[in-house]
């Protein structure tokens, strides 16, 4: 008997945007091996019956390794198991998923990708800024803030991004937040094109940072801002509006 295994996002943390599959794998789940980023209130709804291991992959402090999560996924799915490995997000988006689906069928397991709503359009979007607008932005980058890009060998084309004209959004860009900036009006980009930076998206402690390339840096810095984090660059930052808290409000005011 094989078993499988279910590589699920949790959406951007709140428990009313997880998917209804996502739902019914994980209530179904014999194994689920999850990251912190899901959030406490998706990870208080994981089923008793099942074996649960935090994987702890959150803001560095790696609680297992790559390689041991992939090595219990085979295992307990080997072992005839139906596996959840649950990451936040949309598991293909900048979360290893792809990753995990090629060891996966390399052990000839099956595997099934349950898609969830990424952080990198839904946090912005909570706030009332679209990573697309008719006016500001026809095109939209995501990109990893992980790489340092004063690196030689780096895998991003700073000097392509600068010139590029929709918007950027940044995932795990909080660490390198000054080298990106310096690097981007190094390479031409307007000083003064807004950034915004959200933390804790959908999550009680959200927060919003606004300002352009040129100061982000140090606002971020004086208001202690901390990952996770989305760091939206471009003219769609201009429509946020104080107080326009869209989704997040209307669930907040509900309860
Ligand atoms: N697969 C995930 C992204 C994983 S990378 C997705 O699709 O959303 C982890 C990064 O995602 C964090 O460093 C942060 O940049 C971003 N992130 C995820 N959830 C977030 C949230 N609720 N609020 C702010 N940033 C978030």
């Amino acid at each position: 008997m094989s078993g499988i295994v279910y590589l699920v996002g949790s959406g951007p943390g709140s428990l009313d945007l997880l998917t209804f599959r996502a739902r019914e794998v994980i209530d179904s789940a014999e194994v689920i091996l999850y990251d912190q980023l899901p959030g406490e209130e998706i990870l208080a709804t994981l089923p008793a019956s099942a074996e649960k291991i935090n994987c702890g992959k959150f803001g560095g402090s790696h609680t297992l390794k790559q390689d041991e999560i992939e090595s219990l996924m085979i295992e307990r799915a080997q072992q005839g198991k139906r596996v959840v490995r649950l990451k936040g997000g949309d598991p293909f988006v900048f979360g290893r998923g792809g990753e995990e689906m090629e060891v996966l069928r390399e052990h000839n397991i099956a595997v099934e990708v349950v898609p969830g709503i990424t952080s990198a359009i839904a946090v912005p979007e909570c706030l009332g800024i679209p990573v697309t607008h008719r006016s500001h932005a026809s095109q939209v980058t995501f990109l990893t803030g992980h790489e340092d890009p004063t690196k030689e060998e780096s895998a991003i084309d700073w000097g392509w991004l600068a010139r590029s004209p929709g918007t950027i959004v940044i995932l795990m860009g909080v660490k390198n937040l000054g080298m990106i900036t310096s690097s981007l009006i190094e390479h031409g980009m307007a000083a003064e094109k807004p950034v915004a930076i959200i933390e804790q998206g959908f999550r009680p402690d959200q927060r919003i940072t606004i300002g352009s390339l040129s100061d982000i840096t140090e606002k971020a810095r004086a208001n202690g801002v901390k990952p996770p984090a989305i760091i939206v660059i471009g003219g769609v930052v201009s429509l946020y509006r104080d107080g326009s808290e869209g989704a997040w409000s209307r669930s907040n005011t509900n309860q």
